[in-house]
């Protein structure tokens, strides 16, 4: 009769929903939460450390002129 509980594993948390990990689904709590996890990553949501685009946009500071020396504070005056 106590089929009805679902086997959990211990120590383990869904990572999409921080619920105990059941065991049938693992590394996630229910097919749900593995679903929504897939889709996470199908949708391009999920954020990639490290990514591209910082080098991107440094390709774009080339064309200004920050890189041709220390700034100067415009409240210092004129010169
Ligand atoms: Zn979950």
């Amino acid at each position: 009769m106590s089929q009805n509980t679902p086997k959990t594993v211990p120590g383990l948390a869904c990572p999409t929903c921080r619920k105990p990990v059941v065991h049938e689904h693992r590394p996630f709590c229910s097919k749900r939460c593995a679903d929504i996890d897939l889709s996470r990553w199908l949708g391009g949501r999920f954020v990639i450390p490290g990514g591209s685009l910082d080098e991107a946009d440094d390709s774009r500071g080339d064309l200004g002129d920050g890189a041709a020396g220390p700034r100067r504070d415009p409240s210092r005056g004129t010169d």
